[in-house]
């Protein structure tokens, strides 16, 4: 049944009928092996691509390869240039040994050390005179209207820095408090407020990474899109990460202790609000220089002479974060999962309709982004300027470390509730014999880490989909020490264990999606009740 051509009357009667994906998936015979992906993997996780840094050789290499496979899968050229998106940016590096922290209590001057308590963070364009301003703790730092959520309120924030624990109340839905904090959308009503710096403390409960290996890292160059229209933090003028595992400095003329704040916030409880009693006192040295880079887009028309001209988007990024500090004595970052795995995934999804052609009635976009490691760039830029018109691009479905570390049997969809494309990708996993899940570990923010979350800011609904476990199982460890040694690390290369058996179904469950949405006689829908749906609502 593999190579069948289905005539248009059999696509609009399965895209009508409930069952669809049931047919079709009994209809699908296995496409994909693993095998062929790994393949890919290997070649973009391979030492000589470097850790595919935006701007770097490595990542033209890899973009380069990409084009190569697209072009011998018959996959049309969607780009500016071809298949290439050109995307310009500033790249920001911290000099440390020209820059200082101190705290300021009575007269009393306590410098800090770079990397052990505290680091700069280079994603805002810091001030580069020296700052000098009293430190207040006000919880989340969130103001969520929504839910008349307000960490603010009450307090006198005008030319303060404001210190905040990352995280959000229990009560905030998942999606929303993911939202409000983004760097952006926090920066925002701090702004209003007439803050001037932030001090951010990850919460000890959900980090992904240990301080050690946070700060190693830490004066890496950071990047943002060239033009100013992306600017999201002006009037920012300083911004700092602190190791929890010192923030008692910060709390110790509060009458407070960070413990007790870090207690509350590992169960999402809400946190006090109060004047920390010191001032902190800053000068940040910054380098910066012009990068280029690009997104790689390409496209399979649909057949619809209406429907033809709608897209759904299936995205990556093929970035990693390049060559660090090395552990262990390797440098390379590879990022093997962490997109190679992603971006195999789309390649392989591509080549398959050379294999086993099947017709669709909308087209399929396969865009492969720059820069997500840099804060979402490449997807950010897309967009805001994608390059087929913005209101024909009904879906997202993104693909990013989807960790295929244990048997595909449960599949983690972030997105769930928020559209009906949460809803198709139930149908489409069930029919494999896949239960779905919502993102089971809120606090790790994931709905708004990956490229998905750019699309849904321009109204397009979206999911990601991963490799999930269910909560108290064995795989939940096997995936918790996956993030802690392995994420962000150079050991998220080639010889690390793989399970192929889940890849190969990942892709198929992807690819009957796809072509479930693509065939679909309406556009995916926001729920009535879903915070994003406000984004489509704007973009009309
Ligand atoms: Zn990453």
């Amino acid at each position: 049944m593999s190579k069948k051509l289905f005539p248009l009357a059999i696509i609009a009667l399965l895209a009508s009928s409930a069952p669809t994906a049931q047919i079709s998936a009994q209809q699908q015979t296995k496409l994909f092996d693993g095998d062929s992906w790994w393949a890919h993997v290997k070649f973009l996780a391979d030492d000589r691509l470097e850790g595919r840094e935006t701007g770097s050789e490595g990542l033209r290499k890899a973009e380069a390869y990409v084009v190569d496979q697209l072009t011998k899968a018959g996959a049309q050229p969607a780009g500016v240039n071809g298949y290439y998106q050109p995307v310009k940016f500033v790249s920001r590096e911290i000099v440390e040994k020209d820059s200082s922290v101190a705290l300021v209590h009575e007269g009393k001057t306590e410098p800090l050390a770079l990397g052990d308590d505290t680091y700069f963070n280079t994603r805002v364009d810091l001030a580069t005179e020296e700052i000098a301003a009293p430190l207040v703790f006000c919880g989340y730092g969130l103001k969520i209207p929504e839910n008349n959520f307000d960490d603010l309120a009450g307090l006198d924030l005008h030319g303060k820095i404001v210190v905040y624990l990352a995280g959000s109340p229990s009560q905030i839905p998942t999606a929303l408090s993911a939202h409000y904090q983004t760097l952006g959308e926090r920066w925002k009503s701090l702004r209003e407020a007439g803050v001037i710096g932030i001090i951010g403390i990850p919460n000890p409960a959900s980090m992904d990474i240990p301080w050690s290996r946070i700060s190693l890292n830490r004066t890496h160059p950071s990047m943002d899109l060239a033009d100013p229209e992306f600017n999201e933090t002006s009037g920012l003028q300083v911004a700092l990460t602190f190791n929890p595992a010192q923030a008692e400095k910060l709390f110790a003329a509060s009458g407070h202790k960070f413990a007790e704040i870090a207690d509350l916030g590992k169960d999402r409880k809400e946190l006090p609000r109060f004047p920390l009693g010191i001032s902190l006192k800053s000068h940040a040295a910054v380098k910066s220089t012009s990068v280029e880079s690009a997104n790689v887009i390409a496209k399979l028309p649909g057949v619809d002479p209406a429907l033809k001209n709608e897209y759904v988007v299936l995205s990556a990024h093929v970035d990693h974060v390049g060559i660090g500090a090395p552990i262990n004595g390797d440098r390379i970052y590879n990022g093997a999962m962490d997109n190679g795995s992603g971006t195999a995934a789309l390649l392989e999804i591509a080549a398959s309709w050379h294999t086993h052609p099947e017709q669709i009635r909308r087209s399929i976009l396969f865009v492969f982004v720059t820069a997500e490691e840099k804060g979402l760039l490449g997807s950010k830029y897309f967009a805001a300027h994608p390059t087929v018109p913005a209101k024909s691009i009904v879906a997202d479905l993104n693909i990013d470390m989807f960790l295929p570390i244990v048997p595909l049997k449960v599949l983690k969809v972030q997105g769930l509730a928020e559209s009906d494309l949460g809803d198709r990708a139930r149908e489409v996993a069930q029919a494999f014999g896949v239960r779905v899940q919502p993102d089971p570990e809120p606090l790790r923010n994931a709905f708004i880490r990956s490229d998905q979350y750019n699309f849904v800011r321009h109204g397009i609904p979206a999911v990601k989909l991963d490799v999930g476990f269910d909560p108290g199982s064995p795989e939940q460890k096997i995936f918790k020490d996956w993030l802690t040694n392995r994420y962000h690390a150079p050991s998220d290369d080639t010889a690390q264990p793989v399970d192929l058996a889940a890849a190969a179904l990942y892709e198929q469950i992807t690819r009957q999606l796809l072509i479930s949405t693509a065939n679909a006689d309406a556009r995916p829908q926001w729920k009535p009740d879903s915070f994003f749906r406000r984004y489509a609502t704007a973009a009309d």
